[in-house]
């Protein structure tokens, strides 16, 4: 079996004590790689390693460097797609394609920010005191923990990355449990490239208890946080008692409404690829789908044909387009939440539980209508290739429904009509609006959540701003006295 150390200071070394932990292939259900077990010592080593390189050399280094680098990196990624998204693919049970897909952005995101890191500017402010020259410097914040997920670990590893070094903040980052690979794979390339030693680390761990100990540890200046709610408060209230910035990229439960003018072949791919794509494993999944009556009996034909007719398999086979659920908790809540939503009357259209044809945690695509407000399903996050389909009747309607969540990640508009598309847009609670489209990212454009599904934006060139703290330096010009008592 392969294995992957942590990475600490430039270097990949075993956990304290050689522990190691196993990685779980979710499509053979054996294990097929062994992980070093970070603890607190580890973490300790990482966090005082990234400082180190914080203080001594990524922060005074010019801009340009660190772009230079960055760039070089997105070059050995651009060579190690394949190697890569293998990994990714063992880790996560994710489909070959949609890995390679993920991975081969990297390089567009490193390329970007690296672009960014030699234009970070403050502001001088002319008019703000009569005997004073202002102006302000944007600093790096410092060490960034970054802890991750395990739906898509490198991609949403390298929404921070990027800004993070890019900014001129040092990075740990802690994968999570049941991926912890792929980051491993990524920070030898950063040893590849030439970033001093320390810039990057990694310490990958089968306890949460390490994550618990890197967001606590005092040499951690910011916290970029993508998981689930529940853990995003732990780590908030955490954050709280050493007054740490964080942001928290958490959990959704999307809306997509589907207006009568929509082109309905572009409805069925696009639900599709917002809801069944990744087994449903997706943060935004657009997984509560609200249709104009008119046309609500013939998008639930539609959408149930497509569903049953989705070919489950080996993630590795590209004609396979929905794989095994990544870990063996998430396959059961997910079919927890499917048996509760039967038992509370929900109507199953097509799928509705495990598939048995398999090898695997399957679950097959499903289908269901007839859910009612108090009903479970229609609230929490399923995580799993589960689409929930109602009619509205008018536009109203459709927002007040779709708007009832308590998330807010993203949402999905289906419609012809631009006065419609501007006005829904506008109402619509959430951090992003895909028109006639789903699940298309960018790293210029910002990404995050209202309500429960998080605080802050990744992506964008605000998202520098995440990893940069404002000083303002006041330069007296005038020479006069002035009365010490007396505020200036
Ligand atoms: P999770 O919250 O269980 O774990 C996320 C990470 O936090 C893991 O690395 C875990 O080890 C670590 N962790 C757990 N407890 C911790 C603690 N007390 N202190 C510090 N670290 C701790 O989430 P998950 O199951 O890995 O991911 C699925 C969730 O992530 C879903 O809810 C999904 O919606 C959300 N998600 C959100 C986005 C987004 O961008 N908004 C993207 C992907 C996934």
């Amino acid at each position: 079996m392969p294995h992957f150390g942590l990475y600490i200071n430039g270097r990949e070394v075993p956990a304290d004590g050689d522990a190691q932990f196993e990685s779980t292939d979710p499509y053979t259900g054996a294990p097929w790689a062994t992980i070093s077990n970070a603890g607190p010592e580890d973490v300790d080593r990482a966090v005082r390693a990234a400082r180190s390189a914080f203080e001594g050399t990524w922060r005074r280094m010019p801009g340009a460097d660190r772009g230079r680098l960055m760039v070089r990196l997105a070059d050995l990624v651009e060579r190690d797609v394949e190697t890569l998204a293998e990994i990714e693919v063992r880790d996560n049970g994710k489909l070959r394609r949609d890995a390679e897909s993920q991975i081969r952005l990297l390089p567009v995101w490193l390329r970007y920010f690296g672009g960014l890191a030699d234009k970070i500017s403050g502001q001088t402010i002319p008019d703000a005191h009569p005997d004073h020259l202002v102006y302000t410097l944007r600093e790096p914040l410092g060490v960034v923990a970054g802890v991750l997920p395990w739906n898509a670990p490198l991609i949403l590893g390298m929404y921070k990355i990027a800004p993070a070094l890019a900014a001129g903040c040092t990075f740990v980052a802690k994968p999570s449990e049941f991926t912890p690979a792929s980051m491993i794979a990524l920070a030898r390339l950063f040893g590849e490239a030439g970033f001093p030693p320390g810039v990057f680390n990694v310490v990958a761990s089968s306890s949460r208890e390490t994550g618990a100990a890197l967001v606590t540890h005092p040499l951690v200046s910011r916290i970029a946080f993508t998981g689930s709610t529940a853990t995003g408060i732990a780590i908030s209230k955490a954050a709280a008692a050493s007054v740490k910035q964080v942001s928290l990229e958490l959990g959704g439960k999307s809306a997509q409404l589907v207006f009568a003018d929509a082109d309905l072949d572009a409805v069925v791919e696009g639900l599709t690829a917002g809801v069944f794509a990744a087994a449903g494993q997706m943060c935004h999944a657009g997984a509560r789908v609200y249709v104009d009556r008119a046309i609500y009996p013939k998008v639930v034909a539609r959408m149930t044909k497509r569903a049953e007719g989705i070919r489950l398999g080996d993630p590795k086979d590209d004609a396979t387009e929905v794989g095994p659920i990544s870990t063996r908790p998430q396959f059961e809540k997910v079919l927890s939440l499917l048996e509760t939503a039967r038992a509370q009357g929900a109507v199953v259209e097509c799928g509705g539980g495990r598939d048995h044809t398999l090898q695997g945690d399957f679950i097959r695509p499903t289908v269901l209508t007839a859910v009612s407000d108090e009903m479970d399903i229609l609230r929490e996050e399923v995580f799993g290739p589960v689409v929930i389909i109602l009619p509205f009747s008018t536009e109203e309607e459709a927002l007040q429904l779709a708007n009832t969540s308590e998330y807010g990640l993203a949402s999905g508009v289906w419609t012809n009509d631009i006065r419609r598309v501007h006005r829904v847009a506008a109402a619509l609670e959430a951090g992003t609006v895909w028109v006639n489209s789903y699940r298309v990212a960018s790293p210029a454009v910002p990404f995050g959540g209202t309500k429960r599904s998080g605080i802050g934006r990744e992506n964008g060139t605000d998202a520098m701003h995440e990893y940069t703290e404002v000083k303002s330096v006041w330069l007296e010009t005038t020479g006069a006295d002035r009365d010490p008592m007396a505020m200036g």
